[in-house]
């Protein structure tokens, strides 16, 4: 088990990419199915308020730290995590290997025709990629019997859930005992990208700890979720510093 710490009373693993690559690998080869969680500031705030969401994340076998915010969080903590592992970079390095190794992913999430489009470029960049299927993520409580019937007909390698937080993961919890996937991952909006439908912020931004700023440059009216994180900031500075080793 990799060292785990609490930020805000959230679980976080202490991994790099290469390290969250291996897990994943090791999920891939076990029973049952393993579920990820990226959590941004955002999320880790809002599982203080949400015990379901905070659940989900206590639940997850591994929980990678994607946001700056938890970068300089754990510095605070004094226990530093090497560095930021974004949702949407882990995935494209966990579809290569998927790729590499003639196995699949199933796409569930996101507005009609994005989860197709995204997998068309998924295959592109990786051949040999298996789309076991997709789905969009725009259903009625009623219709997730059948959702979750077309993917365990599929059952795929890993199964990716764009329906932004906390819905995603609210919904793995939920069917975890049911799902025949060997791993399940949260992956808000990274389907837009790969369909070309959302830009990505350009190196200079990612580079420096900046997406958020990008992302408020291109959607202003996100303002009030910026807000989130220099409060998370305050949050942490003035929490409990000796809750953050992980039992
Ligand atoms: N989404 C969905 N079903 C819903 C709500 C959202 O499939 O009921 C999709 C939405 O189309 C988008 C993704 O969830 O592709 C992530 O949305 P958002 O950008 O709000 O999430 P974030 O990652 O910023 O939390």
């Amino acid at each position: 088990m990799n060292n785990r710490i609490r930020i805000l009373g959230v679980p976080v693993d202490m991994v790099n990419y290469d390290e969250a690559l291996e897990r994943f690998k090791e999920f891939l080869e076990s029973e049952g199915v393993s579920l990820i969680v990226t959590p941004n500031s955002e999320i880790v705030v809002n599982a203080g308020k949400n015990p379901q969401l905070m659940e989900a994340i206590e639940q997850a076998e591994m929980v990678i730290p994607d946001g700056i915010g938890l970068v300089y969080a754990s510095r605070i903590l004094k226990h530093p995590l090497e560095e930021r592992v974004t949702g949407i970079d882990f995935l494209g390095r966990g579809l290569k290997h998927l790729s590499e190794t003639g196995k699949s992913v199933f796409l569930f999430g996101s507005k009609p025709g994005i989860a197709e489009k995204a997998g068309a470029k998924m295959e592109e960049a990786y051949p040999g990629l298996k789309i076991a299927g997709t789905r969009n993520g725009y259903f009625k409580p009623e219709e997730e019997e059948d959702i979750l019937r077309e993917i365990n007909e599929a059952a795929p390698d890993l199964l990716c859930v764009a329906l932004g937080s906390p819905k995603q993961e609210l919904f793995v919890l939920k069917y975890k005992d049911r799902l025949k996937a060997k791993a399940a991952i949260g992956v808000g909006g990274s389907l837009d990208v790969w369909s070309g439908d959302l830009k990505r912020a350009p190196e200079f931004y990612r580079k420096h700890g900046l997406e958020w700023l990008y992302r408020f440059i291109q959607e202003p009216s996100r303002y009030k979720r910026m807000a989130a994180l220099p409060l998370f900031m305050l949050k942490v500075v003035f929490s409990d510093k000796s809750q953050t080793e992980c039992k």
